[in-house]
């Protein structure tokens, strides 16, 4: 049996604490403390086991190349402007805000219109048939992008298992909250899930120098949106 390790997150503000408190000394909320499993004793990460066998050597500083010239520069200005122009490589980057204002849409828009470039788009939140439909909406029916993928998953391990296969060269995550990794017992989207699978993408992008995009929903207060209520706000989302 695997020994796992515990931890009293607070669901308001994130506060870590090692014992169950009534009130968070953080947000001063009450009962907001639930346990959730931060590690199990099996610490595998999102390498499969083919690749783990490639581990880092240090390097001195003469031969690392810069990888400051290259950027992936996207058709979209205004977001090459936001990335300070153009997408890293290796990068991760979090779109954050409420649900409803288009930052699926913004991410399905990039995927379409960067040219000659291997796009895996992780949907867990729509279907395959959602999510060519409203690529449809947005480009009129003139997809040119035939190097898109849709991959719809919520498992990080299996994410990356295709990710293995299909080699992309930029991966979309739509969203950050329905990430699941087995690395953990609590629910997608708990704040546990939500650092692991962000930790686990951010990991996978650094070593392979894939830009990442997390979408991310952020209510009004601050605070990131949790699955309970994802259904009902992203049904409407779609009957617009
Ligand atoms: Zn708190």
């Amino acid at each position: 049996m695997a020994k796992t390790k515990s931890s009293f997150f607070c669901q308001n503000c994130g506060h870590e604490s090692t014992k169950w408190l009534g009130k968070c000394p953080s947000c001063n909320q009450w009962n907001t403390f639930v346990e959730e499993v931060t590690q199990t004793e099996n610490k595998n990460d999102w390498k499969t086991e083919t690749t783990r066998s490639k581990i880092n050597k240090p390097k001195n500083l003469s031969e690392v190349q810069s990888g400051n010239e290259w950027r992936l520069v996207s058709p979209n200005q205004e977001l090459n402007r936001v990335l300070g122009g153009g997408i890293v490589p290796g990068s991760l980057i979090l779109i954050g805000g409420e649900p409803g204002i288009g930052k699926s849409t913004l991410m399905l828009q990039l995927g379409l219109q960067v040219q000659q470039v291997k796009i895996l788009y992780v949907t867990g939140e729509e279907s395959e048939q959602q999510v060519k439909m409203r690529a449809q909406r947005i480009e009129q029916n003139r997809i040119e992008q035939d190097d898109f993928y849709i991959l719809t998953e919520t498992n990080t391990k299996n994410i990356f298992l295709a990710i293995e296969q299909l080699q992309p060269q930029l991966v979309i995550v739509d969203s950050i909250q329905t990430l699941y990794s087995p690395m953990l017992d609590s629910a997608a989207g708990s704040i546990a899930q939500v650092r692991q699978c962000a930790g686990e993408m951010m990991k996978f992008a650094k070593e392979t120098d894939t830009p990442v995009f997390l979408v991310g929903h952020i209510t009004k207060d601050g605070t990131s949106k949790r699955t309970t209520t994802k259904w009902n706000n992203h049904w409407c989302n779609h009957r617009r």
